[in-house]
């Protein structure tokens, strides 16, 4: 299992981050984990063929999170390139919202005979369901999006990646994160919420090789510390809204402290 940061920034580009979303290779097949509205052309200037995407899965239902599955869905019809099926899926409710994006962006869009099949599987939280020969369960978090905000945890069979879309702090992050060789977390709202680092060491402590970065102000020097101890990488996401691009240009040596675009995951066995 290998993911690569697409993106990892806030609502706001702030910094000049795109819209969250990670590039999962696995089993064979190429999946993105959340698709923020900016996805789309972040893809392709990294030369990644949007068409030859299997699927996504969705956290929660915000637009910097799922906005860009729109864009994906017309770039393969309106370019006709695509041919291989697309899955979608996500808390339920997704094919309700997707479709309202969808009438809103391209109306009549819902209508059109589509040159490629792709459907959207809804998965409720705490139902372990597969998706394109992954293991997936969902928990829910706490955060408004009008349908379940879930974390995510993805399986080969050999690697576990942890996932906490977006969230304040939650007991379902420390059952999230349990034995998971790479656990990604929203960090915008640990900020101005210290205690919130302290607890996380609980779902930190639940991951079977991860670390935490528990301090803001020296990231690098946890995550370091961590890596020397022969654990993993701890991936932040939503980072860094006060600093900006500033904080990690600051230090470009030290990239797996964040998740800086174009890091990647090899959550090799
Ligand atoms: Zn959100």
């Amino acid at each position: 299992m290998k993911l690569t940061i697409i993106g990892s920034g806030d609502a706001f580009g702030s910094g000049g981050r795109l819209n969250t979303c990670f590039r999962i290779e696995a089993a064979g097949r190429d999946l993105l984990l959340d698709c923020g509205a900016s996805s789309l052309p972040a893809l392709k200037s990294r030369n990644i063929d949007p068409s030859t995407i299997n699927g996504v899965m969705l956290s929660h239902l915000h637009g910097d999170h799922f906005g860009g599955v729109v864009f994906l869905l017309m770039d393969g019809h309106s370019l006709g390139r695509r041919i291989r099926p697309l899955v979608i899926a996500g808390p339920p409710g997704t094919r309700e919202r997707l479709n309202a994006a969808l009438e809103v962006f391209f109306p009549r869009s819902t209508g059109i005979a589509w040159r490629y099949p792709w459907e959207v599987v809804e998965i409720a939280p705490r139902t372990p369901s597969k998706i394109l020969g992954l293991s997936v369960e969902t928990i829910e978090v706490i955060h408004q999006s009008g349908a379940p905000s879930t974390g995510v945890r993805l399986s080969d069979g050999h690697r576990v990646l942890a996932y906490s879309g977006d969230t304040e702090w939650t007991e379902a992050l420390v059952s999230i994160a349990k034995n998971a060789d790479l656990f990604i977390v929203e960090w915008l709202r640990a900020q101005p919420r210290r205690h919130w680092t302290h607890e996380l060491d609980q779902a930190q402590g639940a991951a079977r090789r991860s670390q935490c970065a528990k301090n803001h102000d020296h990231p690098y020097e946890s995550v370091d510390a961590g890596e020397r101890r022969g654990g993993a990488r701890l991936g932040r996401t939503h980072c860094e809204r006060r600093a900006g691009a500033g904080a990690m240009s600051a230090r470009p040596a030290k990239p797996s402290a964040c998740c800086r675009p174009d890091t990647s995951f090899s959550l090799a066995t």
